[in-house]
């Protein structure tokens, strides 16, 4: 049979902010393609390494469900990692992320993906965008067998990069400075409590001097190695200034990243105790901490985020300190006990545009509020929840995504187990 052309919704990027959208809206019935740049589904969380998807929840209490959610238990389940108490509350945010197998996660995303009716084309970028609000826009996309051209009622960007969003000339925020990004790898062959890590940390300045080593190969703080051999690489390399926007950026970033683990390898391969180490696995490709963000109707500000703002039209929860990644070190701030921010659909929309929608780490934020909302978690529930207005508008003909009646896209939420904030009064 020839795949429809034609379509209500198309969902370019299925990390997790585009898996869960385009999930709720074809189980809502309406027809949606899901494109995706890679092989895999699951973003961050699969092909970057980033197993450890945070948080659903916050001072005792389960704040985000849902269709992520549900991937991530059932995940987590079948990779053998036992689920956080969520009626304790945690002494460090990182005690309640969930550990998973990411291909195991990536093999239930297909099969949700696919139960819910979604056209999925893996191996697929949006080569250009076309249309005016109010219209149908006109897509081309770009695969293996060249160009294809789609049109589709309701476009959402959940690229991370908000590719979708500059494709269609949406206004973008691009901060002088980024986060790092980090290449996810495993080492094995050496037992670190036997390793004498003072010695090699005294080796650090003559090796950053000659330059065997760059100091962002140390991470956090660039002055020792203890980090990244206790806990056998990880999330423990930094790759500055990056440019994830374009392909010559993230070429540039994936070989300065692996340039980065071949250097520690080596330097770590001359030290007492590590002549064995080898690479176990690594990431196919850097993770992203950071790129531009849409400038949405409202934008989500670090005073919002840190005093649980409940939006008039918050469509889901997110809980996370501010993590910002700087060359001084970690901007680190939990937030005070009892607080849980919302988030705003309004965010959600790039400023003046009709039958657009974003979600994940590139909705409207400052800084600060973004290094916090853009975990998987709140990635997640923001998803689901543009899916469902989406849908709404969709079938519904209607352009205007706050015109949308609230208790329409609440309910559908909640009816696949979505969590909304109730706004006061
Ligand atoms: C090193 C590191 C550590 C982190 N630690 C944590 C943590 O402990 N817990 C936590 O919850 N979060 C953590 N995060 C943050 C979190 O993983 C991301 O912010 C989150 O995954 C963002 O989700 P997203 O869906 O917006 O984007 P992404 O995860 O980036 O997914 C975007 C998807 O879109 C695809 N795509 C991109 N461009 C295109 C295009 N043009 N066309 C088609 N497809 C495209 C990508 O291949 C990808 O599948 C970390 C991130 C990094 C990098």
């Amino acid at each position: 049979m020839t795949p429809p052309t034609t379509y209500d919704l198309l969902v370019c990027g299925g990390g997790p902010a585009g898996v869960p959208a385009a999930i709720q809206a074809a189980r809502q019935g309406a027809n949606v393609l899901l494109v995706e740049k890679s092989g895999m589904l699951g973003g961050t969380t699969t092909l970057n390494g980033v197993a450890f998807p945070g948080l659903f929840d916050a001072w005792g209490k389960q704040i985000i469900s849902g269709i992520g959610w549900e991937l991530v238990r059932q995940a987590a389940e079948d990779s053998g990692s036992p689920l956080p108490d969520f009626s304790e509350v945690a002494e460090r945010h990182w005690q309640h992320q969930i550990r998973l197998c990411p291909t195991t996660l990536a093999m239930l995303i297909d099969e949700a993906v696919l139960e819910s009716g979604c056209e999925l084309q893996l191996h697929t970028m949006v080569a250009s965008v076309s249309g005016s609000d109010g219209e149908d826009w006109q897509v081309q996309l770009c695969g293996k067998d060249g160009l294809q051209s789609v049109s589709a009622k309701w476009l959402i960007d959940c690229t991370g990069d908000a590719n979708l969003s500059a494709l269609a000339g949406c206004e973008l925020l691009l901060p002088p400075e980024l986060q790092p990004g980090t290449l996810m790898f495993k080492l094995e062959g050496y037992q670190s409590a036997e390793i004498d890590i003072p010695a090699i940390d005294a080796l650090i300045p003559e090796a950053l001097r000659s330059g065997e080593l760059h100091s962002s190969d140390l991470g956090w703080g660039g002055k020792s190695l203890a980090h990244l051999i206790h806990s056998y690489g990880q999330n423990s390399i930094h790759i500055p200034k990056v440019n994830a926007m374009d392909s010559r950026g993230k070429t540039e970033i994936e070989l300065t990243a692996r340039k980065a683990v071949i250097r520690v390898v080596r330097f770590l391969k001359k030290q007492p105790g590590m002549e064995n180490l080898k690479i176990s696995c690594c990431a196919s490709e850097c993770g992203i901490r950071e790129t531009r963000t849409i400038v949405g109707e409202t934008s989500v500000s670090v005073d919002d985020y840190m005093s649980g703002r409940l939006w008039d039209d918050a469509v889901c929860y997110s809980y996370y300190p501010i993590d910002l990644h700087t060359d001084e070190g970690l901007d680190y701030r939990v937030l005070d006990a009892g607080t849980v921010p919302t988030l705003p659909l309004s965010a959600m929309i790039p400023k003046g545009r009709k039958q657009f929608l974003v979600a994940g780490r590139c909705i409207s934020g400052d800084r600060l509020a973004n290094s916090a909302f853009r975990v998987q978690g709140s990635c997640m529930a923001m998803g689901q929840a543009v899916g469902a207005v989406a849908a709404c508008a969709a079938l519904s003909g209607i352009h205007d995504a706050t015109n949308v009646p609230r208790a329409e896209w609440k309910s559908a939420i909640e009816s696949q187990g979505g969590i909304v904030p109730e706004p006061k009064g």
